[in-house]
């Protein structure tokens, strides 16, 4: 190993291995790699064992990241040069020769795991070791599409599969799909199969994503015997605990899962009242992410989106009133020149109504176009010119502008990138 200072952070949930700062490694319990920074750039690993490497590049903005897969044996090779680096690293540890930093995070717990048995674990997967557990998540996992940017790190628990409307133009989720909701007895399966498969590693993961696209769409009586089934498998704090109360019964659970997240669409949350949510806040859930995309009407209806501004304005009301957090996103360069200004001033506005709060989320979501999407054989025959990368950039700072001078309350606004994402 070149000589240079190596070190150890520790944390309940997380080991990080550094060598001078410029190698760094980070590991769940299971001794799993998760994300790494090496030679100036980043990698993330997902539970399936696809390796994204992320290089920061000179470009206008919203083009400074560059992303590829890694795969077969490149991506071997980078995963055998990880345990390289971790047997290098146990041999100085074992030697007295690395610095230990035990951080009492999250949560202010201290780490239970001493440094040698934890990089034991670490060493337990080599390049084959991780190409079977991403063959054992597909047993235990449909695709998992896409999350928020909160959620990356959730346990996901799919309730349903695919999106029960589908159909959105834009949408690259869930095609070829069939909606289907998992019978009680699958999803008490399907959970089991889950802890069992994260082990450890699921202290990593300290929230439960409830999937896919759109889960509150299942039957009121069903719903809630999910969420009491859900708050008896995993194991959240009491609805009423808020602020330093909340940060103390989290300390004294490590073990506790902050809450249920999920997403919903307009149109399936317009069905729902505040007592229903206030039920569900009550068996766990914390947060709920709405797809707005648009505040303009005529462009929901281009993008077959189901929904209004209206309802969607009453949707976050009840969510809120029922004491749920919301996540609000919005899309930016959706709809073209066509639509650009109506839909800033619209969407802007109605964010705004919205009157979010500081534990409120909005994502702006530059629009990805794919290959086949719906939305761009009807954007091209009705004459709709794309916005380019630097009219979509300029569409999201103007969005962001407006909707923070109107963010009295002191909602978090950030970007999402779908193009991010990798569970
Ligand atoms: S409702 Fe959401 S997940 Fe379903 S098609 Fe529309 S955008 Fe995609």
């Amino acid at each position: 190993m070149t000589a240079g200072t190596v070190g150890l952070v520790l944390r309940y949930h997380s080991l990080t291995v550094h060598r001078d700062f410029r190698e760094i490694l980070a590991f769940d319990r299971e001794g799993r790699l998760y994300t790494a920074f090496v030679d100036g750039r980043t990698y993330r690993r997902g539970l399936d064992n696809r390796l994204v490497r992320t290089v920061a590049v000179d470009g206008p903005p919203g083009a400074r990241r560059r992303r590829r897969e890694l795969q077969g044996q490149e991506r071997d090779r980078f995963l055998g040069r990880v345990r390289g680096t971790v047997r290098e690293v146990a041999d100085q540890v074992a030697r007295g020769g690395a610095r230990v930093h035990r951080l009492e995070e999250p949560r202010g717990v201290l780490p239970d795991l001493d440094p040698g048995s934890w990089l034991e674990r670490v060493l337990r997967w080599g390049p084959e070791e991780l190409a079977a557990d991403g063959l054992r998540f597909h047993q235990v996992y449909r695709p998992v599409s896409i999350l928020p940017p909160d959620q990356y790190l959730a346990t996901v628990v799919q309730l349903t599969e695919g999106c029960s409307w589908g159909r959105c133009t834009f949408c690259p989720f869930y095609h070829g799909t069939t909606f289907r909701i998992r019978p009680q007895a699958e999803l008490e399966a399907h959970v089991a199969a889950v802890r069992e498969f994260l082990g450890e590693g699921i202290a990593l993961r300290r929230s439960v994503f409830l999937g896919d696209g759109n889960p509150l769409v299942v039957p009121r009586a069903r719903l809630a015997e999910v969420f009491d089934f859900l708050s008896r498998a995993f194991w959240f704090p009491p609805f009423e605990l808020r602020g330093r109360a909340l940060r103390r019964w989290l300390r004294e659970n490590p073990d506790a899962f902050a809450g249920i997240y999920s997403f919903v669409d307009i149109f399936t949350g317009h069905r729902r009242s505040v007592a229903d949510y206030a039920r569900l806040a009550r068996a766990g859930l914390r947060r709920v992410y709405v797809g707005l995309e648009t505040g303009s009407q005529e462009l929901m209806t281009f993008l077959d989106k189901p929904g209004t501004p209206e309802a969607a304005l009453e949707v976050i009301g009840s969510l809120r009133r029922a004491g749920v957090a919301v996540g609000v996103i919005v899309m930016a360069g959706i709809g073209g020149d066509r639509f650009a200004a109506e839909h800033v001033a619209k969407t802007v506005a109605l964010v705004r109504a919205m009157e979010l709060g500081p534990e409120d989320l909005v994502y702006l979501s530059p629009f990805v176009e794919t290959e086949g999407l719906e939305y761009s054989r009807r954007a091209r025959e009705a004459g709709i010119r794309p916005l380019d990368q630097a009219a979509i950039e300029a569409q999201l700072a103007e969005l962001r502008a407006g909707i923070v001078a109107g963010n009295g309350t002191g909602a978090l606004v950030s970007r999402y990138d779908i193009r991010e994402f990798i569970y």
